[in-house]
C-alpha cells in the first residue's frame, strides 16, 4: 500500500481522522469541524441519513409482517443478538446480526453491536448520567485497577458543555453521588413511583433517593437544539427505529449534520479501518489504512491527528491489529497492557411485585421514554459490605388494560372501560464490576474475517465480587420492596453473560504512569501522543452509571486539548 503522486497523498490528507461515527465519534467530528479544522471520519457501515434512512419509524404496528416479534428463524440464526430487548422487527436493520461479523467468545460474551453511521447511538436507550467523585477516587481509594488520572472537578466542565449540546432532561436531586447536570425539565413519575420514592425517603433517611431517569431527551427545544434541527420530545417510545424528531440525542440527529453544516467534514461510510500506521522515522502516527466494505479496495488516509471511536472492543481490535517495528505488539503498547483490564456492567439481576394500591389510577393513559433510578447507595462514603463498590437500579411501575375484547363497537367500548389488574413493579440491577488483568481481548493468530482483519477473542467473566453484589441487590431490593409493602415478590438471576449490558469498557485504559496503562489525562496514547482513544476502551473502572455521557465530555475535552496542541505545535 501506500501512494507515489502526491497528490493522491494530498486528497487523502487531512487535519484529523476519526474513526468510527457512533455517540463519540460524532462528538470528535463536531468539536474538530467546529473549530474549522479538515476531519475525515471513517465508519465501516453504510450511510444512515437522520429521517431519510429511518423506514420504520413512522410504521404502525399492523404494518409489520410479525406485528414487531421476531421469528423463530431469526432467533436461532441470531442466537447472541437476539437476546437484546432492542432487537425486534422494527429496529432489526441497525443492529449487527450474529454470522455478519464473528468473533470468537473465549468465554460466554455478547457483543451487541451497530455498524452504521450513528452506530449504537440510534439504539441506545439515552439514560445519561455524571459520575461523582466517588467514582473517579474509587480505585485508589478501594486499591483496584489503577488510579484516574482525572477527577470530577476536570470532567465537570465537559459534562455542562455536552449536557447543552445534547439536551438531558432531569431533576436537579442535589446528590453527591450523582452531580446534577444543566438539565431540560424532568419527565415525571407516575402515581407509585412517586409513592415509593417518597416511602424509601422516609424508612431510609433520604439515604436511598428513588428520582426520575435523567435521559437525553429534549422535554424543552432550547435555541441551541432548534439550531439542530430538532424538536420536542414526543414521548412516541419507539426510538430505537431512529426518532424523525430529533427528540432524543444521536449522532444522525445532532452531531453528525452539525459537523456536516460547516463544509469541514469529509464522511466515509462502507470505510473499514484496518490499522493506524505508525512511522519509526517521524516517531508519530501518520495516518490509517482503509479497507472499503463492498470492493474491498485497500486505501491509505493521512492526519496531524487521529481519534480512535470504533467503541470500546474495535478500539482495542484496531490497536492491537496496529503493529509497526517500533510497537510489535500493538500501538503504544509497551506495557503489555493493551487490551487487558477489560470490565463491563452486572445487569444479571432483577426483581418484580405487585402493588395493590392506587387502584383509582393507571398508567396506560401516557407513554414516557425513561423510567426511575435508584442511584447507587452501597459503599459510597465508606466500605460497608463484603465486597467492593455498588449497584444502581432502574425503577418502573405500570398498570395495563389486560385485554381488550370484542369487534366493532364492542371492542371501543372494551378499550374506553378496561378490565385493569394490578399495579406492577420492577426493578434491574446496574453493578460495577472490578477491571482484572484476565479480563481481555486479544486477536487471533491465524483467523481473519473477509476484510482480512483478524478475528476478536473475547474473554471477561464474573467473579467472587459480583457474586456477592447480585446476592446483595436482590436481598436489599427485596427489603424495600417489603418496606413498600409490594406483594409477590419476585426475584431472578438471569446469570447472563457479559455484554448484553452493552456497557463494555477498558482494554486501552487512563492512568498516571505508562508502565501501567496505555492513555494520560488527555486521553493521548502515552507512546504515541497524537492518537486518542476516547470511547469506553479508554475507562479505568466502570462506575454504575450509563457510561454515554461520560464518553462525550471526555471526547470534548480531549478534542480540545488536541486542537490546541495542533495550534502550540504541541503535536
Ligand atoms: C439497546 C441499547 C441500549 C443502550 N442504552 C444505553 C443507555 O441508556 N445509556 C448509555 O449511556 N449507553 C447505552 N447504550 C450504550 C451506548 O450505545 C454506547 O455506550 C455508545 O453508543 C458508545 O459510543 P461509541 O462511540 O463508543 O460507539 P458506537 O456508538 O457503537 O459507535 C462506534 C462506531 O464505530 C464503527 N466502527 C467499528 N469498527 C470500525 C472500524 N474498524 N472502522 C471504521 N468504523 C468502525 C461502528 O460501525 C460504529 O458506527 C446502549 C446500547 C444499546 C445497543
Amino acid at each position: 500500500m501506500g501512494y507515489l503522486n502526491t497528490k493522491g497523498v494530498d486528497q487523502n490528507t487531512f487535519d484529523v481522522i476519526v474513526i468510527g461515527s457512533g455517540i463519540s465519534g460524532g462528538w470528535a467530528a463536531k468539536e474538530f469541524t467546529e473549530k474549522g479544522l479538515n476531519t475525515l471520519v471513517l465508519e465501516r457501515g453504510r450511510d444512515v441519513k437522520h429521517q431519510k434512512d429511518y423506514p420504520t419509524t413512522n410504521k404502525m404496528p399492523w404494518e409489520f409482517e410479525h406485528r414487531g416479534q421476531l421469528t423463530r428463524q431469526l432467533i436461532e440464526e441470531n442466537p447472541v443478538v437476539s437476546k437484546c430487548y432492542a432487537f425486534r422487527e422494527d429496529a432489526l436493520h441497525f443492529f449487527v446480526k450474529d454470522k455478519e461479523h464473528p468473533y470468537v467468545q473465549d468465554k460466554p460474551f455478547d457483543w451487541i453491536r451497530g455498524y452504521q453511521v450513528g452506530g449504537k447511538s440510534l439504539l441506545w436507550a439515552r439514560q445519561t448520567q455524571r459520575w461523582s467523585e466517588y467514582d473517579f477516587e474509587g480505585p485508589a481509594r478501594d486499591g483496584f485497577a489503577v488510579d484516574w488520572p482525572i477527577r470530577y472537578k476536570d470532567i465537570a466542565p465537559w459534562y455542562s458543555y455536552v449536557e447543552k449540546f445534547a439536551g438531558i432532561s432531569g431533576n436537579k436531586d442535589g446528590l453527591d453521588i450523582l452531580p446534577d447536570g444543566e438539565f431540560l425539565p424532568a419527565m415525571e413519575m407516575n402515581c407509585v413511583e412517586d409513592y415509593f420514592s417518597k416511602k424509601m425517603a422516609a424508612s431510609y433517611n433520604g439515604n436511598r433517593p428513588v428520582i426520575i431517569g435523567r435521559a437525553a431527551h429534549i422535554t424543552s427545544p432550547q435555541q441551541i437544539h432548534l439550531d439542530q434541527g430538532r424538536a420536542q420530545c414526543q414521548n412516541r417510545n419507539l426510538c430505537q427505529r431512529g426518532c424523525p424528531f430529533g427528540g432524543y440525542f444521536s449522532s444522525n440527529s445532532s452531531t453528525i449534520p452539525w459537523a456536516m453544516k460547516t463544509g469541514k467534514l469529509t464522511l466515509k461510510p462502507n470505510s473499514v479501518v484496518h490499522s493506524v500506521i505508525y512511522d519509526d522515522a517521524k516517531q508519530k502516527a501518520t495516518g490509517v489504512r482503509v479497507i472499503d466494505a463492498v470492493s474491498k479496495q485497500a486505501t491509505e488516509y493521512f492526519a496531524k491527528v487521529i481519534f480512535v471511536n470504533a467503541a470500546a472492543l474495535n478500539t482495542n481490535l484496531i490497536l492491537l491489529n496496529s503493529t509497526s517495528n517500533r510497537f510489535p505488539n500493538g500501538l503504544g503498547n509497551d506495557s503489555g497492557l493493551l487490551g487487558k483490564y477489560v470490565a463491563f456492567h452486572n445487569y444479571r439481576a432483577r426483581i418484580s411485585a405487585v402493588h395493590e394500591g392506587h387502584l383509582d389510577k393507571n398508567s396506560s393513559g401516557g407513554r414516557r421514554p425513561n423510567s426511575g433510578y435508584i442511584p447507587r447507595f452501597r459503599n459510597v462514603k465508606k466500605q460497608e459490605t463484603n465486597f467492593l463498590r455498588g449497584y444502581a437500579a432502574g425503577f418502573g411501575a405500570s398498570r395495563y388494560n389486560q385485554g381488550a375484547e370484542g369487534w366493532g363497537e364492542d371492542l371501543k367500548k372494551s378499550l374506553l372501560n378496561p378490565t385493569l389488574g394490578p399495579w406492577y413493579v420492577g426493578s434491574h440491577m446496574m453493578g460495577e464490576t472490578i477491571p482484572k488483568e484476565s479480563g481481555q481481548v486479544s486477536l487471533d493468530a491465524s483467523k481473519k474475517d473477509e476484510w482480512g482483519i483478524p478475528l476478536l477473542h473475547v474473554k471477561v467473566d464474573y467473579d467472587d465480587n459480583d457474586e456477592k453484589m447480585v446476592k446483595d441487590y436482590l436481598e436489599q431490593l427485596t427489603e424495600m420492596f417489603t418496606v413498600a409493602g409490594f406483594k409477590n415478590i419476585e426475584t431472578v438471576d438471569s446469570k447472563q453473560a457479559p455484554g448484553l449490558d452493552i456497557h463494555e469498557m477498558g482494554g486501552v485504559r487512563m492512568g498516571h504512569d505508562p508502565k501501567t496503562s496505555l492513555l494520560n489525562k488527555w486521553n493521548q496514547l502515552h507512546h504515541c501522543k497524537n492518537v486518542f482513544v476516547t470511547d469506553g476502551a479508554c475507562m479505568t473502572s466502570t462506575a454504575t452509571q450509563n457510561p454515554s455521557l461520560t464518553y462525550m465530555a471526555l471526547t470534548a475535552r480531549a478534542a480540545d486539548y488536541a486542537f490546541n496542541a495542533l495550534k502550540t505545535g504541541d503535536l
